[in-house]
């Protein structure tokens, strides 16, 4: 209800012309917006995921309508040393790809060569290297796909009890129970790449077929690679997509996945992006010791100059929002109207 009531008003004051007036402001003009996206569908993933995925054409609308609406889209880099010396052009917007998941580079890159717009893929290296696709993610999206079903002896996957696969809770309860089994075994990335194997089996999936599509897959060196030749800028997300509460263990993770970036970009990353939208207080300083430059997050806002350069916000864009909602950042309105910005990534089951 609150939701249709603030699509209505948003409708309405686009009509109203609020929305160019705003996007045309010194107001506007002096912030820029970093988008954050995450996968293109290459099938239903949106229909599994609506938060973290959108689909090819949705993306394309968006894109478009940053193109007829006369936003500037600038590399990340340049965009931040515009934003502290204060030349942004108007209506300034970053592109920007968590994760480096294989859609990135056969859905998304090829809409970005069409509109000529720059963006910045935030890599993870582990999963880029073993090219096998990510361990939780790919088992949620098998269970989704047998939504519905009580499975009643689960043994041969190292299972207790029925699943109960009818509620995004149960399926959720499912893949915690396979990723503690992983951790108890101390399986290794292949191991569970055979255990995810196996679930495919007992719920009757073709994991090959899927492994094929690459569904849930990093992009591997080679599309790395070329991704990086065609101008996409990679930078940093950790290596293993995690930022443990440790000083020398966080560091590390920078540095592996930095020394992954220039081998497979050429390049040495500088920004960063935290995983799951997840930051502490004490992760600044040891951001600042590795000489990072920015950290961009998952909560909403747009940058001003003002901005602690190592908690940048973003908007998050996602087949969950409608193109009203998507128009009313661009243009600023949408950062006016917040009330909630804090967020994360976190995957929270709902039912
Ligand atoms: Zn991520």
């Amino acid at each position: 209800m609150l939701r249709s009531l603030k699509l209505t008003a948003l409708r309405l004051l686009r009509g109203g012309g609020v929305f160019e007036l705003v996007a045309a402001s010194r107001w506007r003009r002096q912030r820029l917006l970093i988008l954050c996206y995450h996968g293109t569908s290459l099938d239903d993933e949106h229909l599994w995921r609506s938060a973290l995925y959108i689909t090819p054409e949705t993306l394309r609308e968006r894109l478009a309508s940053l193109k007829h609406g006369g936003y500037a889209v600038l590399p990340l880099g340049e965009a931040l040393e515009r934003l502290r010396a204060q030349t942004l052009p108007a209506r300034s917007v970053v592109l920007t790809f968590d994760d480096g998941t294989y859609d990135f580079y056969s859905q998304a890159r090829p809409l970005l060569q069409e509109f000529g717009f720059p963006a910045t893929v935030y890599l993870t290296t582990y999963y880029a290297l073993c090219e096998r696709p990510v361990f939780n993610l790919i088992c949620s999206y098998m269970l989704w796909k047998r939504r519905g079903q009580v499975m009643t002896d689960a043994r041969e996957i190292g299972l207790e009890g029925p699943l109960d696969l009818r509620s995004e809770t149960g399926r959720h309860r499912v893949v915690r129970s396979l990723l503690d089994f992983a951790e108890r075994e101390k399986m290794t990335g292949l191991q569970k790449d055979d255990l995810a194997g196996h679930l495919a089996s007992f719920l009757g999936i073709d994991y090959a077929s899927l492994k094929a599509k690459r569904i849930l897959q990093i992009m591997n060196p080679a599309e790395v690679r070329d991704a990086s030749r065609g101008g996409v800028d990679f930078q940093l997300h950790t290596h293993r997509h995690r930022t443990p509460e440790d000083e020398a263990l966080f560091r590390q993770e920078i540095q592996d996945n930095q020394a992954k970036i220039l081998a497979l970009a050429s390049s040495r990353a500088v920004h960063f992006c935290y995983p799951g939208g997840v930051y502490r207080p004490a992760f600044l300083p040891w951001l600042q010791a590795e000489q990072i430059v920015s950290a961009t997050t998952c909560d909403a806002g747009l940058c001003t100059r003002q901005s602690e350069s190592l908690l940048l916000p973003r908007f998050i864009d996602s087949q969950t929002r409608t193109q009203v909602e998507f128009e009313s950042w661009a243009a600023g309105v949408g950062d006016m109207l917040a009330f909630r910005r804090s967020a994360t990534q976190n995957y929270v089951p709902r039912d």
